[in-house]
């Protein structure tokens, strides 16, 4: 591994150092750490670069010849960790490993991992499923929340019937008291919920709790406005969607997470649903059963939404679906919730459907307060539609507002007729 050319200078294959230093023998006899073996890696105490933790933490964790730290940036291969702990150039610690001894290093045996573990959700099922046989209507705390977001009660009241969405106390003590009454504490403990050292369940804080097909998993959501550095949601269990059968069962929609689906909802469409537990968050056998379906795929207007429409919709249509088609939210919103706020929840359109649709497009009725008071914002979906506008009294009759309406429309592609009553 080491050549001598002229002048004494000496070239390294870090390759081959890789290879012949085991990095957890590094830690071990360089570093004098202890090795404790966890399910896929071996942990360490000691860090090449932060040096050692306390007594319990095993910040550092090894597998495949990489070590990381969980406690500083460090990480790195056993020529990297060497050089940090050392303090020497990538070749110079290269080269003091190899001149260890190698009788010492070749009769060196590795600590083995222990397997990776197996998954087990049954607990938090179980949870889940007492949760659910015990849910109660929304309280008014959780409807004002969803009122605030432009969902109506009929919406989440639905959402309960179907045991989607469970409403817990909205007090947090009451909550806690209500989880531990429930389920009791050994089982949320056991489901992960409660952690052993925690005051209290981190989902007495989060009333609102989304349950997964089949109760699987569960998302627990705050119902105010969160502080820095709180999480809005938490989510157990594996990666599982939510599902909505709708009217249509040919036309399926895919959203962003269980509020969009329910924002969907109060948006007018008549497809079934099926929501992302993060756009990412998806598995292919999800989709086996959408063959001849026409896909919508409606994701946030950030990087991760659009990344995630080019990387689904070929795994859509090669599950077979008839049409796949990415929705557009207008300009200003960044996700359909956000949309459904600004458009207001009065509106009774459809948003999700253009003319072309397979289903026919049902008449739609949209009130405006005034001729003069709308947001080009409102339009966004009417391109390709007929307008029927039906003008109010002579009274409110303002026909420069009126003209300014009539050429937004027009401009947003649709067509416009004025029926003007008596
Ligand atoms: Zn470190």
């Amino acid at each position: 591994m080491t050549t001598n050319r002229g002048r004494g200078a000496r070239s390294v294959d870090f390759s081959e150092v890789r290879e012949r230093v085991p990095l957890e023998w590094f830690f071990e006899a360089v570093l004098g750490a202890t090795p404790k073996a966890m399910s896929g890696t071996i942990r360490f105490p000691v860090c090449p670069q932060c040096g050692p933790s306390s007594k319990h933490s095993v910040k550092v964790s090894c597998k495949d010849g990489k070590w990381k730290c969980h406690a500083c940036p460090g990480k790195g291969d056993v020529v990297e960790a060497a050089a940090k702990h050392w303090g020497l150039s990538l070749k110079d610690a290269a080269l003091r490993l190899v001149n260890a001894d190698q009788e010492v290093m070749q009769s060196y045996e590795p600590p083995k991992a222990r397997p990776a573990l197996e998954r087990d959700d049954s607990a938090l099922h179980e949870v889940i499923a007492k949760l659910l046989a015990v849910s109660q209507p929304p309280t008014n705390a959780a409807l004002a929340y969803f009122k605030g977001r432009g969902i109506g009660e009929a919406i989440v009241k639905e959402a309960v019937k179907r045991g989607l969405l469970v409403v817990l106390p909205h007090d947090p003590e009451l909550c806690k008291k209500y989880l531990v009454d429930v389920a009791g504490r050994d089982a949320l403990i056991a489901s992960t919920l409660w952690r052993e050292d925690a005051k209290a369940p981190a989902a007495a804080f989060r009333p609102l709790m989304f349950v997964s097909k089949e109760g699987k998993a569960a998302e627990f959501r705050i119902m105010r406005l969160t502080e820095p550095g709180e999480h809005k949601s938490l989510r157990y269990g594996g990666i599982h969607p939510w599902a909505w059968v709708n009217e249509s069962q040919d036309r399926i929609m895919l959203t962003e997470g269980c509020l969009d689906l329910l924002a969907s909802l109060a948006m007018g469409t008549k497809r079934s649903i099926i929501g992302l537990p993060g756009c990412e968050n998806w598995r292919d056998d999800w989709f086996a059963k959408l063959k001849g379906r026409d896909v919508l795929t409606a994701f946030d207007a950030d990087e991760a939404g659009l990344a995630a429409t080019q990387k689904i919709t070929p795994v859509l249509q090669k599950a077979g679906a008839s049409k796949v088609d990415a929705y557009e939210l207008p300009k200003d919103a960044k996700d359909i919730n956000e949309q459904l706020i600004l458009q207001g929840p009065h509106c009774k359109l459809d948003f999700f459907e253009t003319q072309e649709s397979t289903e026919p497009y049902r008449d739609a009725t949209l009130s405006l307060p005034g001729c003069d008071q709308w947001i080009s914002l409102q339009f966004g979906t009417l391109k390709g539609r007929h307008v029927k506008l039906t003008l109010g009294g002579p009274k409110t009759r303002n026909d420069a507002a009126l003209e300014r309406l009539v050429s937004t429309l027009k401009s947003g592609k649709a067509t416009v007729s004025v029926a003007n009553p008596r």
